[in-house]
């Protein structure tokens, strides 16, 4: 999150501090003082509004929009204030919700109408337009976007416009097939296939993930039993990965759901890996390895998305009951460029090697991508070189040829 950088500036009796008809480019909090808001009519004129003392706020529609001050502000004594620009607002109020963006920005705009109008121009005058302004606002930035794809998630788990794609993922040194990685797709009756980071973001903030994922991971056990069944050469231990986010894996019940779909589709414990990123880890340390702890004695594996890219410290990792780390694409790319970065994967296939966890190398295009992780030592790997995510029966395809 971005910080708010804040100055401190002074003014003495009677001194301008803003100016109407000026554009405004900041707001100031008083921290210790007094100010008069007044009004400066054509005949020279002024009309006092308020006052302000300390711990208030003026000026605070420029953090807003591009507008002129509807006011003048004067101090009425020494006055220390502390100033807020409004590209540092900006930028914190672009890197919040979406939803909240849109809804702040609105109701600032209407308080801006109502006082101009009242105050400046008198009521009735239909000045500024506001309507223009707020389609401007709601139309400009991603919060209606957003609630629309939400809306629309909720439909498509009902209507079966949900798809799972699977990618193998392959001994690197025997390229024999050792399990899959269901990753989620989004048939849009409008848009069509859509790619989880369009989705996955905005079903989590609605809570409606939960309901995709239990989706998906009967779905993945059921097709797992399929492919099995039509692909003669396969491993009976194949696994079959599905990504959890922090909202599933927090839910009381998460276990005795995964148990159930166990039992449900026939699919044993050890054949499912959970994936799940290292930061769910650092966020709930306890409660989430107690979740841990309780899913692997049960039998079910557990798997380290993205590693390496949410935090440095490894120092953690022993404490968990993690079977595989999975190693960011980020790193195998940077690996032939760059020899620490062929060090830094070197070192945490030897971390993972001594904790007795597997080695999953994610996104691997290029041959020297592949040399490289073999001279690592590393155990598998999933990419493009090996292939694309699969629909199921392209899939059941895939491996056929595969094994011939
Ligand atoms: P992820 O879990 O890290 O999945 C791997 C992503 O890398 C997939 O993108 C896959 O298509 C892509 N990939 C695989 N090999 C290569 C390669 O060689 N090169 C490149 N450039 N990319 C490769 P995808 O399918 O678009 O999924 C993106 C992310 O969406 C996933 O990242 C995962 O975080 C999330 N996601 C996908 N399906 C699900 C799901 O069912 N549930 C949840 N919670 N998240 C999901
Ligand atoms: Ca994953
Ligand atoms: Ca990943």
């Amino acid at each position: 999150m971005t910080e708010i950088k804040t100055s401190h500036t002074l003014f003495n009796n009677n001194d301008i501090i803003m100016e109407q008809g000026s554009i405004g480019d900041c707001a100031y909090i008083i921290e210790t003082g007094e100010v008069e808001i007044f009004i400066g009519h054509p005949d020279g004129s002024e009309q006092k509004i308020a006052t302000r003392g300390k711990g208030t706020i003026i000026g605070e529609m420029a953090l807003i929009d591009q507008k002129r001050r509807t006011a003048s502000v004067r101090a009425l004594m020494e006055c220390k204030l502390i100033k807020i620009t409004k590209d540092e607002f900006q930028q914190r109020l672009s890197g919040s919700d979406p939803i909240v963006e849109m809804i702040t920005k609105v109701i600032l705009n209407r308080y801006r109408d109502t006082i101009s109008r009242i105050e400046v121009f008198g009521e009735g005058t239909i000045y500024p337009p506001a309507e223009e302004t707020e389609k401007q606002l709601t139309q400009s930035g991603k919060a209606v976007e957003h609630l629309k794809t939400a809306s629309e998630f909720k439909h498509a788990i009902k209507n079966n416009e949900l798809v799972l794609y699977y990618q193998p993922i392959l001994d690197l040194r025997t390229k024999e097939i050792k399990g899959f990685e269901a990753l989620m797709r989004w048939n849009h009756p409008e848009k069509g296939f859509m790619p989880p980071n369009l989705f996955i973001p905005i079903a989590e903030d609605s809570g409606l993930i939960l309901k995709a994922t239990d989706w998906a991971i009967e779905e993945a056990c059921l097709a797992l039993k399929r492919i099995q069944g039509q692909s003669a050469g396969l491993s009976q231990d194949c696994f079959m990965s599905v990504n959890f986010t922090a909202i599933d894996m927090l839910q009381p019940d998460f276990l005795s759901k995964l148990l159930a779909v166990s039992e449900k589709t026939g699919i044993a414990p050890s054949s499912i890996k959970i994936e799940m990123t290292e930061r769910l880890l650092m966020n709930n340390p306890e409660k989430v390895k107690n979740m841990l702890i309780d899913c692997r004695e049960n039998g079910f594996q557990i798997a380290i998305d993205d590693f390496g890219t949410g935090y440095s410290s490894l120092s953690y990792l022993h404490h968990y009951p993690i079977n595989s780390l999975k190693i960011d694409r980020s790193f195998v790319v940077q690996m032939n460029k760059d020899p620490s970065a062929y060090n830094l994967v070197k070192g945490i296939i030897n971390l993972a090697k001594s904790l007795n966890m597997s080695l999953i190398a994610e996104g691997i295009e290029e041959d020297h991508e592949e040399d490289l992780l073999l001279k690592c030592d590393c155990e598998m790997a999933q990419g493009y070189k090996y292939s694309r995510p699969l629909p199921e029966s392209q899939l059941i395809e895939f491996i056929k040829s595969h094994s011939n």
